[in-house]
């Protein structure tokens, strides 16, 4: 059915973001018959997104705070193309209430859930208080108001160490810190709040007691404003370097139906508890002995979303525009299954052997040659904000590009994986390619030995 005639009639559609997840949003925009508008920063002019949009509007310098987080620039582009839908993607403005607000009042729809949502889920300790009440299991901790020092450490005391402190607004990695020991604690508390503060302007912190070896497991979940809801199972991202995720795989291995089914329909309670509308993910830490937790809820389309594409044969850019459109989801729970194994990893431009310091210049070659390596297009994706010629600057985020791959299995997709990995044809700037390859091909890895410190665990053999 055409996005034309929808309850909520959507005919073209400004994408609010850059690089890789613009172009692929882009690509399912023109599929559907969606008119799209690409916007751009000054550093951007020449960008991929830009050229392969039917319009591109200029919205700000190089800045992000002036260009691709300005929400008044952005609507007023959204005014002046006439069109009737924002996609934000992911960052930027992704996550933020007050720009659906905002589009709300220009009475543009936002492609991603409503405004309260997000708020809802905006805040750990406000979400982890939440989901409490939901019934979902939460990692024991402390997300209450009293933030004195002394009450902080009398709970990190009942709780028992190793605790990690983390920041209520936290995001990305940051104002985190693991403490071993009460006599660490004091100190660790202050590095954290600095942070915090610094980072989100709040130093509001939360508890939780340490897991040591746990897997990253988050499930898909997609909602409509019908009141359904169902999930498209699981990732794991338990390869993870400094608590950002660098390879993703679905479904996870080792996870029997019957922890499957319950993570999921957690998951959903999790939504559908904040009524929830369009594609979500529901992050969980896993404990070897099968106890699941939930950290926190990602009120948007997440980088590893086509992992889960791979496995159930669904568009999920294509689920959000419908959904946004007013229409029901295009299938229940019971008509979704599994499909083999999917891959993805991050190829970031950045020096692995320089402590990971991000690399600029001009990619003089960037290809992955499908006949030459012997690849099956329709088990191998890269999903790419860049071409050959194109300039890489210090402005944004390093990601150059995503390679996904499917198998029968996870053997399979590995191998595959492995291959298109080398095949690869990138120079002109620097990369983490070969860091992916070393972990693609690390036996632990292959042998699905997966927990959150798989890197640091392997260093030797990596580095
Ligand atoms: P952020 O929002 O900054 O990404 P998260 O709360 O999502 O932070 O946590 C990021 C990562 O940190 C997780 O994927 C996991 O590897 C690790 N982590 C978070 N909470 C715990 C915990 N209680 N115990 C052990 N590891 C944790």
């Amino acid at each position: 059915m055409s996005l034309a005639n929808a309850p909520r009639p959507l005919n073209k559609l400004l994408i609010a973001n850059r690089g890789e997840i613009a172009c692929r949003v882009i690509r399912t925009a023109r599929r559907l018959g969606l008119a799209s508008v690409a916007v751009h920063s000054d550093a951007d002019a020449l960008a991929r997104h830009v050229r392969e949009a039917d319009e591109a509007i200029r919205i700000g310098p190089a800045a992000t705070r002036d260009s691709y987080l300005n929400v008044a620039a952005v609507i007023e582009a959204a005014r002046q193309s006439g069109a009737d839908a924002i996609h934000p993607g992911y960052g930027f403005l992704a996550e933020n209430a007050d720009f659906v607000a905002a589009c709300e009042m220009a009475g543009i729809v936002f492609v991603g859930p409503p405004a309260s949502a997000i708020a809802a889920m905006g805040d750990k300790s406000a979400a982890k208080a939440r989901m409490d009440t939901a019934g979902v299991p939460l990692v024991p901790g402390y997300h209450g108001d009293d933030q004195t020092d002394e009450h902080l450490q009398a709970e990190a005391e009942r709780i028992g160490y190793p605790v990690l402190l983390k920041a209520s607004a936290g995001g990305g990695g940051k104002g985190m810190r693991v403490v071993e020991r009460g006599a660490g604690f004091q100190a660790a508390l202050d590095g954290c709040r600095r942070e915090s503060q610094a980072a989100f302007n709040d130093d509001r912190m939360l508890i939780e007691k340490y897991l040591t070896q746990p897997r990253h497991v988050e499930v898909q979940v997609f909602c409509d404003s019908h009141g359904n809801g169902v999930y498209l199972f699981e990732r794991d991202c338990s390869v993870q370097r400094r608590h950002q995720k660098v390879l993703e795989e679905a479904p996870a291995p080792d996870m029997s139906e019957a922890l499957r089914r319950e993570m999921g329909e957690a998951a959903v309670r999790a939504a559908q508890e904040i009524d929830y509308v369009g594609a979500g993910t529901v992050e969980f830490l896993l404990d070897a002995d099968g106890s699941f937790y939930f950290m926190e809820m990602n009120t948007r389309l997440q980088v590893e979303h086509p992992v889960t594409e791979m496995i159930t044969g669904e568009d999920l850019v294509e689920w959000q525009l419908r959904v946004a459109a007013g229409l029901a989801l295009p299938k229940s729970q019971n008509e979704l299954t599994i499909s083999g194994h999917a891959f993805e990893a991050r190829l970031y431009a950045e020096d692995p052997e320089q402590d990971f310091l991000p690399a600029t210049g001009t990619l003089s070659r960037f290809a992955l040659d499908f006949t030459g390596a012997g690849l099956d297009p329709d088990q191998v994706r890269l999903d790419s904000g860049v071409e050959a010629g194109d300039a890489v600057s210090m402005h944004y985020d390093p990601m150059l590009a995503k390679l996904i791959t499917h198998g029968d299995d996870r053997d399979q997709a590995l191998t595959t994986l492995n291959r298109a990995l080398a095949a690869l044809d990138v120079s002109g700037v620097v990369t983490n390619r070969a860091f992916l390859q070393r972990l693609a091909s690390h036996p632990a890895f292959a042998g699905a030995e997966l927990n959150t410190r798989f890197i640091e665990h392997h260093e030797q053999a990596l580095f």
